[in-house]
């Protein structure tokens, strides 16, 4: 299968390619030619499967044609060592739960099956020299991320992330693991961090000598993948007949998971209503409105992992419906909650259902209440990440002392190691091209 680019000015390329480059260079975001399609009689043999045998069918049709069958089905199994459970919180609302991966982040499943793909493309293609990965990170990223990759041959990671603005338990995923992971401080702030890595793709010298790549969810290898969980959501609750007439709520910042459930729609998942819900950052609200995206700033609120003011998967998903309105905003609902109303969704779960849902979860669940669901459908929010993850936030709404989960806690017992830097991008490609000189 090949990939082309949403801005159309590039050839179609290879899946090695795409992997290792993650972005075409006219800047677009690399699209399958084709979406293969599953036959009902499959998707209604799921519900006997595990997330792996999911996983597997989900990405054998993907890039099946592109690396043998048995290495592919290897790296799905590696990745999928951890399951995605649907938690039923009220008759017909369900938690798909995708915090039970190394750092308790959805983002876990993307990281690992593309540390997995990239490494065996490396390894393929025999390349000479490593290949570094940049990321920035507001918290969450960083430490999928940097898990996701820790220990890959032909792989060094560097994560930027914007000094004393990320929280101790997210800052101690990804500074203590050292190999070949190396944690950037950046006296700055997210937004600083996220243009230097920009700056560094856009520099020739550092791409004329080094082999960059971002492990963002523009990455092909990074955000196909998220679209196994919603086939094993599926698969879950046909197996207690109640898939049918499915609204699907994905708490949404970049879009690349909700991207990833419209590709598992266009494989034939009986999905009768995504909801983007979305926190104070609403540009794509908007845009379902008024058929106008307006990007601008993020602010920064309770649920920071959807601070986004300019999604990099909008572009994809204008492309999988050829720009028509119409038909995104009969798809997709929306919704978005400010900081007060979260904190309320997260008083009014915990006590009504005794659940615990995280800022993010919050704004999923209540989409579902608003979308107003009748009684003979069934609503699935995202559960994107473990409520300890965001303690301070949960802690100070609920005025509680939330336990810390034995995993988050053993990040904390390593001893921190980053470098400082300024926010200057001389600085950092100076750090970076001593590097390449000494390798
Ligand atoms: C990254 C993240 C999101 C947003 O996911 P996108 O794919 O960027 O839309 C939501 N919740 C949590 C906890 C996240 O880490």
């Amino acid at each position: 299968m090949r990939y082309y680019s949403t801005n159309l000015s590039t050839p179609p390329a290879s899946l090695e390619d795409v992997v290792i480059k993650s972005l075409a260079s006219d800047k677009g975001l690399y699209m399958p030619e084709r979406i293969p399609t599953l036959d009902d009689a499959i998707i209604k043999s799921l519900k006997t499967k595990s997330f792996a045998e999911i996983g597997d069918i989900v990405a054998q049709a993907y890039f099946g044609d592109d690396m043998p069958r048995e290495e592919l089905s290897e790296i799905v199994y590696d990745t999928l060592s951890f399951d995605t459970p649907v938690v039923q919180v009220d008759d017909n609302v369900f938690s798909l739960e995708l915090f039970h991966g190394p750092t308790l982040a959805f983002k876990d499943v993307g990281a690992r099956f593309m540390a997995r793909m990239l490494g065996y493309f490396i390894r393929r293609k025999g390349l000479d020299n490593e290949v570094n990965v940049l990321v920035a990170t507001s918290g969450d990223t960083g430490g999928a991320v940097a898990n996701g990759f820790l220990g890959v041959e032909g792989i060094r990671v560097f994560v930027l992330y914007p000094k004393g603005k990320v929280s101790p338990i997210q800052e101690c995923q990804f500074t203590t693991l050292g190999k070949n992971i190396t944690a950037l401080e950046i006296d700055g702030t997210f937004d600083d961090c996220q243009a230097l890595v920009k700056a560094a793709f856009a520099d020739a010298d550092l791409n004329s000598s080094m082999n960059l790549t971002s492990a963002n969810s523009i990455n092909v290898a990074r955000f196909l993948p998220q679209s196994f969980y919603y086939f094993n959501a599926y698969a879950q609750l046909d197996a207690i007949g109640k898939a049918d007439n499915l609204i699907v709520s994905v708490p949404s910042g970049n879009f690349g998971n909700l991207t990833s459930g419209l590709f598992a729609w266009r494989m034939g998942l009986p999905v009768k209503r995504f909801i983007a819900a979305n926190n104070r950052n609403d540009v794509f609200l908007e845009y379902l409105r008024s058929g106008r995206y307006n990007p601008r700033e993020s602010v920064e609120t309770y649920a920071n992992a959807m601070d986004v003011g300019n999604p990099s998967n909008f572009a994809r998903i204008l492309d999988l419906f050829g720009d028509n309105h119409h038909a995104i905003s009969s798809l997709i609902a929306g919704f978005s909650y400010a900081d007060e109303q979260i904190a309320q969704i997260i008083k009014a779960v915990s006590s009504k259902y005794a659940y615990l849902v995280d800022p993010h979860g919050a704004c999923g669940y209540q989409a579902l209440a608003d979308y107003g669901l009748k009684s003979t459908e069934t609503g699935v929010f995202l559960e994107t990440a473990h409520p300890a993850k965001f303690k301070e936030t949960v802690d100070l709404i609920l005025g509680g002392n939330m336990a810390i989960p034995p995993k988050l806690a053993a990040f904390m017992q390593g001893s921190k190691n980053s470098i400082s830097l300024s926010k200057s991008f001389q600085d950092f490609k100076q750090y970076i091209y001593e590097l390449r000189v000494e390798s």
